[in-house]
C-alpha cells in the first residue's frame, strides 16, 4: 500500500504535477478496490473532497495513464491502470453489477499470440465480458 503510494507520488512529479492531498485521497480510494462509478467513488470519500474537484482529479488522472475507465454499457466505472494495478480483466454481472476480477494466463498468451499472427504490436487491450453472475443466473 505504502509503496504503491510513493511510486504516484513520484510519477504524479515526473508528469510536472503536485502531490496534494485531494489526489492522494483519490488515489488511495481505488487501492485495491473493484473498479467504482463516480458515484461510488464519491460516496467513498464521503464528502472530504467536493465533486467538482473529484472529477477533475480523476480526468487528471486519466490523461496521466493512472486511472482508465471500465466500459459497462453506457456506464463506466474507474479503475487504476496496470502500472498501478496488476493487470487483470472482469466479468460483469448486468442484473446486480457485481464485478469479478480475473487473471488468466492463457488470456494473455492467446492474446499476444493473436497479435503476433496479425503482425501486430499489441499495446494494451481490455475486454468486456458481461452477463449474469452465479446468483442471478438462479433466479
Ligand atoms: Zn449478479
Ligand atoms: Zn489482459
Amino acid at each position: 500500500m505504502e509503496e504503491r503510494n510513493l511510486s504516484v507520488q513520484s510519477y504524479l512529479k515526473d508528469s510536472g504535477y503536485n502531490i496534494t492531498k485531494q489526489r492522494l485521497l483519490v488515489f488511495n480510494s481505488l487501492v485495491g478496490e473493484e473498479p467504482l462509478s463516480m458515484h461510488q467513488l464519491i460516496a467513498r470519500i464521503d464528502s472530504k473532497i467536493d465533486r467538482a474537484s473529484i472529477y477533475r482529479i480523476i480526468d487528471l488522472f486519466e490523461k496521466l495513464g493512472i486511472v482508465q475507465r471500465l466500459n459497462i454499457g453506457w456506464k463506466y466505472k474507474i479503475e487504476l491502470t496496470d502500472k498501478f494495478a496488476e493487470h487483470h480483466h472482469h466479468l460483469t454481472c448486468q442484473n446486480c453489477g457485481k464485478v469479478i476480477p480475473i487473471n488468466e494466463e492463457s488470456l494473455e498468451g492467446f492474446i499476444g499470440r493473436l497479435a503476433k499472427q496479425y503482425s501486430f504490436t499489441a499495446q494494451k487491450h481490455q475486454i468486456e465480458i458481461q452477463g449474469l453472475c452465479s446468483d442471478c443466473a438462479k433466479n
